[in-house]
Formats: structure tokens, sequence, C-alpha cells
């Protein structure tokens, strides 16, 4: 560890022993040096969209229009779906609990979107969505007579 490392340890344990303290000291900084940040944000703006966008995939769920706290489950690898296995622009953290929302699973968007039918227990319509297209394509011969018109 070298030294200005050192240093930033021996601030962050100083910070975490005296909370208040420090939020105080924080706080002053931000308001007499505006500039200096502003300057800072301009200059290191993708290294601070990726941080955030870091802190808020570990930390920050969408659900019902609102952003909650709660520590998800480790992101994956090379954007794969945990469902599929496919290599997404994205993945989207789908938990099926409002009461326990960190239980989760990352998956693509249309995984998600399915996971969510199989929540609802649309799944039972799988069947009769099979019949019905034996039906339309006029092959009603595997078509249990209950389900014929
Ligand atoms: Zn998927």
């Amino acid at each position: 560890m070298g030294n200005s490392e050192r240093k930033k340890e021996a601030t962050r344990r100083w910070q975490r022993r005296h909370r208040e303290e420090a939020r105080i000291y924080a706080r002053r900084y931000r308001e007499e040096n505006k500039d200096k940040i502003q300057a800072y944000r301009a200059a290191n703006k993708d290294r601070i969209r990726v941080r955030s966008r870091d802190y808020n995939r570990k930390n920050i769920l969408t659900t019902g229009g609102k952003h909650i706290r709660v520590r998800k489950r480790e992101y994956p690898e090379g954007n794969v779906c945990e469902l599929c296995n496919e290599v997404s622009q994205r993945l989207e953290y789908h938990h099926w609990s409002d009461e326990a929302p960190q239980f989760g699973l990352w998956l693509c968007p249309p995984c998600h979107k399915a996971a969510d039918v199989f929540e609802r227990g649309s799944i039972d319509k799988l069947d009769k969505y099979y019949q019905l297209k034996k039906i339309v394509e006029g092959k009603p011969d595997v078509v249990p007579a209950s389900l014929l018109p």
C-alpha cells in the first residue's frame, strides 16, 4: 500500500468513527469549493457516470415507479442473462416479493417479461396457447375434445 492509499484509508477510518463531524466537514467543503467540484465533474463525466451506474446496480431497485434501497445479488459478468444465458445490452433485476426484494435474478428484458408472466401464474395458459395454435393451423387432431369449439 502506497502512502497516499494509507492516508485515504486513515481518512475513511476517521470518517466511520466520526460520522456526524465528517458530514459537516463534507458539506462545508462542498460549499467552499463549488468551482473546483464543478471542474472535477466536467473533467470526469464518464468516470462519474460509470460509478453512479455501478452504485445503482448494486443498491437501487426500481419497482412500481419508485426507487428503493436494496442490496441486490452480484451483477453477472459480461451482461449474461441468468435465465437464457444470452449476452444482453443491459440486465434488469427481477424480484418476486416486495417483502424480500433483495432476492432476485439478473435477466435480459425479454426474460424479465417472461418471468413476470410466470409469477402471475399465467403459465397455466401455455398448454391452451399451444392447443389453440393447432386449431388455427387446422390440425385439431392433437387437441383434447374438451377444447374443441
Ligand atoms: Zn434472457
